[in-house]
């Protein structure tokens, strides 16, 4: 298998692949040069990356290790972690190093942050990455009804939070669309 091939097969997000199992996988990656693969997961936004095949297989080959269960003794909502060394290793989490087994609650609690706000976060600010993509540099500026991918009062008040924190400049002409411009 080429790296090409071992990203279609395993790193889009919500295939139904009937999840493969964990030594398969491996088998496959130690035979392709895993460089071109690594720098292409660590492009990939976090929120898609947990959605791919090469994770799923991770993380249910963690919770097997950990015999479905999380330290507290909690068999529910399991969820695999990243510890900081697990984090340092985004990319090769195939090596199973730094990922433990936690339950939805002891997960949230580590994290001193329910996951789902977290998340929701996470899902704004690739939402203002996407925004800003589209804004061009310069003098040139855009207007804010061409910008696409969201609802007009949802890209209406990522402008306004990416104005504070002086990544664009909005002109609101009173009769006509708010212009954007680029700061950084
Ligand atoms: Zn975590
Ligand atoms: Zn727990």
């Amino acid at each position: 298998m080429t790296p090409e091939e071992f990203i279609f097969e395993y790193l889009r997000a919500d295939q139904d692949t009937g999840a493969g199992s964990h030594e398969t996988m491996v088998g496959v990656i130690k035979a392709l040069d895993w460089t071109e693969v690594k720098s292409y997961i660590l492009e990939l936004k976090y929120f898609y990356f947990l959605r791919t095949s090469y994770w799923l297989i991770i993380s249910q080959e963690i919770k097997r290790r950990s015999n479905w269960k999380c330290a507290c003794g909690c068999r529910e909502n399991l969820q695999v972690h990243h510890t900081d060394e697990g984090n340092q290793h985004h990319g090769e989490e195939h090596l199973l190093i730094g990922l433990v087994c936690l339950c939805r609650k002891c997960h949230q609690n580590l994290h001193g942050i329910p996951i789902k706000l977290a998340e929701k976060r996470r899902q704004r600010s690739n939402r203002k990455e996407e925004i800003l993509a589209q804004i061009p540099f310069g003098p040139s500026r855009i207007s804010e009804a061409s910008i696409s991918g969201s609802s007009f009062s949802l890209t209406r008040k990522l402008l306004g939070e990416m104005e504070s924190e002086r990544k664009v400049w909005i002109e609101r002409p009173l009769y006509d669309d708010w212009q954007i411009n680029r700061l950084s």
